[in-house]
Formats: structure tokens, C-alpha cells, sequence
């Protein structure tokens, strides 16, 4: 359930590129060839977030285009789906110089127009590719190899959703073992939008409040 249509979503999408095409909240704007704003599936289930721009990114002022974009399209065509299902966002729309770490004045300027997509495109769950954006969207410093592939619920863009840990496709094309975890948590994506959405704890679950007369009272659902 949306809570509005789809054409006044993307339309305020729409808006927010416009936005973000001028922006100059940090000093990445003086730098940068063009802005990444994010591509994709303006209501899809699934989106993605990774780092920032790369140099082919910032050439073509589109996400994943290069060597980790490629894998990223085959991880997804492993599970049937394309890039046009999903919508792909970084952390920061603007390329570091020299692809350095992004800085936290870096990522505190670029956040709002991160959290703006996600209650716009009001996804089922979110995959953060890499430390970066799995640190900022599950606001904890834990790091991607100690949770990754577990999915968590967290409130974003007003909304409980699903945070789904992945490491970053960049790792994966230096190492087989990292490619072998991505690959395995990637097939368990399906599964994981057709899950019912979160409920808070104490809340009672849909499923659970309209059953016939349970014989006990059924028990709250809790987060995962
Ligand atoms: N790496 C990222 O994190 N994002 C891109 O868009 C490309 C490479």
C-alpha cells in the first residue's frame, strides 16, 4: 500500500533531481563532472544504495555504470530481475576526487536528498551496498562483513521498512569468497520482498487482527 499514486511520487521525484542537479550543500559540487541522482524504477520494491560516484559515473551522471554496476545487472539477472525493476542510489551524488571515502560533512549535506527518495519511492526494502551506506541507514557502526545478509527493520523515509545488508559489488570483483556471500545473499531477495511488511513491536499484525476469533490472544509481532 502506497499512501499516494505513483505519478505524484515520481513527479516529486522529479522535482528533487532538479534539486539536486544545482546543488552545492558541500564543496564536491566545485569538483564534479555531473550529478549521480539515482536511476530506476521511480516505484519500485527494491532499491539499492551504494557510495558515491565513481569516474564513469560522473562522466555519465548515472549510478553503476562501471565495472561494479556490470555486476551488480548479472547479481540481479541471477534473480530475475533488471535495473529497470529497481531504483539504484549512492550515498553521496557527487564524485570524491580521486574516489577517496566520502566525509561525514560530505554525507550530512547529501542525507535529506537520500531519505527524500526513499519516502518518495516508498520501497518494500533497501539493499546498502558496502559500509557506507549500510553504517548511515541502519545508524549503527557495525560493519557490512558482520552483517550482511541479515535484513533489519528500520524506520526511513516515515516508514518501517526492511534495511538488507549487502557487500559492496566493488569487494565482490576483488575477492571470490566476498563474490560467493553476495551471490548467496542475493538469492534470498525474493523471498524477501514477498515478506509481509514489518510491524512495530506490540502492534498487532494485520493477519492477526483480522483471524477469527483466535482460541488465546495472538502474540504481538516483534521486529526481526
Ligand atoms: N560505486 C558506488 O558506490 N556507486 C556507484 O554509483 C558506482 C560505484
Amino acid at each position: 500500500m502506497h499512501s499516494r499514486s505513483a505519478e505524484e511520487r515520481r513527479a516529486e521525484l522529479v522535482e528533487l533531481y532538479r534539486e539536486a542537479a544545482v546543488c552545492a550543500r558541500c564543496p564536491l559540487s566545485k569538483t564534479r563532472t555531473k550529478v549521480v541522482f539515482g536511476a530506476g524504477n521511480a516505484d519500485a520494491d527494491l532499491m539499492f544504495v551504494g557510495e558515491a560516484p565513481g569516474v564513469h559515473e560522473d562522466q555519465q551522471g548515472l549510478p553503476f555504470v562501471g565495472r561494479a554496476g556490470q555486476l551488480l545487472n548479472k547479481l540481479l539477472e541471477e534473480i530475475g530481475m533488471s535495473r529497470d525493476d529497481v531504483f539504484i542510489a549512492n550515498v553521496l551524488q557527487s564524485r570524491p576526487p580521486g574516489n577517496r571515502d566520502p566525509q561525514t560533512d560530505e554525507i550530512d549535506a547529501c542525507k535529506p536528498f537520500l531519505h527524500r527518495k526513499i519516502e518518495l519511492i516508498e520501497p518494500k526494502a533497501v539493499c546498502t551496498l558496502g559500509n557506507f551506506s549500510t553504517k548511515l541507514l541502519t545508524r549503527s557502526q557495525r560493519g557490512i562483513t558482520s552483517v550482511h545478509g541479515r535484513p533489519q527493520v528500520h524506520e526511513l523515509g516515515g516508514r518501517l521498512l526492511r534495511v538488507y545488508p549487502l557487500y559492496h559489488p566493488a569487494a565482490a570483483l576483488r575477492s571470490t569468497k566476498t563474490l560467493d556471500e553476495l551471490r548467496e545473499d542475493f538469492a534470498r531477495l525474493p523471498a524477501l520482498l514477498e515478506e509481509p511488511p514489518p510491524v512495530p513491536i506490540g502492534a498487532v499484525a494485520p493477519v492477526a487482527a483480522v483471524a477469527a476469533e483466535p482460541a488465546e490472544p495472538a502474540p504481538p509481532t516483534l521486529f526481526e
